[in-house]
């Protein structure tokens, strides 16, 4: 079943915030609580609006957790910080490493700019839900995270999952106890029902063992950061059986476009068409200039040197 909407209540333990665009995820452990997922620059207001509504304060969130350094992951922990005085931003140390460096965030800014406009355009924010302006080029990590650790938020526990292949800095969260599991983006960009846009933008075969020890885990829960949640042992393990069908299929046919004597830029123009044809949120430009990173990496995977 998927789920959408926020806000709404997923378990005792869990709430889906922000948008649907841009799932952000309250867990609630008793006495404290935490967020995962940075979120984009836009979701500051709405997010203050969607606690005061919850009634949660603002001491009561001691821990954010940022599962990827991507624009669209990163940029409401600023207006968090500002949110929960006393909370710690958490991240693997990789992640840390691109929010600490300036030439990042001020194209981060940009790209955040971008989505602030398209989020508005579609309705999701008010025209008054924007970013403010950074105080520095900088969003400060105070602990970092990798695999292998386990997360306290109260009597809450999570397990932290290094999952590389979207990026080279990506972490999932998993409670065991009640069958949750935090992946953002390393299966891909989803859009209900049945569409997926593989995302192994930074390596194709660490993201497919990415979606295989993701799914080994049968979770029944399965939080994405864009567009749904998945609700269900059966429904979750049907997801990453296509995450990880449509990943294999899309590789295969970059390769086999490329084998056809294709360039790059023609195999990329034709698969940012067809996500533009999913979702408009961003311009067509947008979607083509990545898929040509995805071709590279398939051609990488397969030891094909580009044509000169
Ligand atoms: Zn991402």
């Amino acid at each position: 079943m998927i789920k959408q909407n926020p806000p709404l209540a997923l378990t005792d333990s869990l709430i889906m915030l922000g948008t649907n665009e841009y799932p952000i995820y309250l867990v609630k452990g008793g006495a404290e609580g935490a967020i995962f997922e940075g979120g984009v620059g836009a979701l500051g207001p709405v997010l203050e609006r969607q606690l005061a509504e919850l009634e949660i304060a603002p001491d009561y969130v001691k821990q954010i957790f940022v599962t990827h350094a991507h624009p669209d992951h990163v940029m409401a922990v600023p207006a968090m910080k500002k949110m929960f005085p006393d909370a710690t931003v958490c991240a693997s140390k990789p992640a840390a490493q691109v929010m600490h460096f300036d030439k990042a965030i001020k194209f981060f800014c940009q790209a955040d700019g971008m989505i602030t406009m398209a989020l508005q355009k579609v309705g999701s924010v008010g025209p008054d839900d924007k970013p403010e302006p950074l105080e520095e080029m900088k969003i400060q990590v105070d602990t970092y995270h990798a695999d292998g650790d386990l997360v306290v938020i109260g009597d809450v526990e999570y397990d932290v999952l290094f999952t590389p292949g979207h990026s080279d800095c990506s972490l999932s969260f998993h409670n065991p106890s009640d069958g949750t599991l935090i992946i953002s983006d390393a299966t891909g960009y989803f859009v209900p029902d049945n569409f997926w846009w593989p995302n192994y933008f930074s390596h194709y075969g660490e993201y497919v063992d990415s979606i295989q020890r993701l799914a080994s885990l049968n979770a029944e829960l399965l939080c994405l950061s864009h567009n749904a949640v998945i609700s269900g042992a059966e429904a979750v393990a049907d997801y990453f059986k296509g995450a990880l069908e449509a990943t294999e299929a899309y590789h295969a046919r970059i390769i086999a476009d490329v084998q056809a004597g294709k360039s790059v830029r023609e195999i990329a123009g034709q698969l940012g068409q067809e996500v533009y044809e999913h979702t408009q949120l961003m311009p067509l430009e947008f979607f083509q200039k990545n898929a040509s990173v995805l071709v590279k990496q398939s051609m990488d995977y397969e030891e094909i040197a580009p044509a000169q």
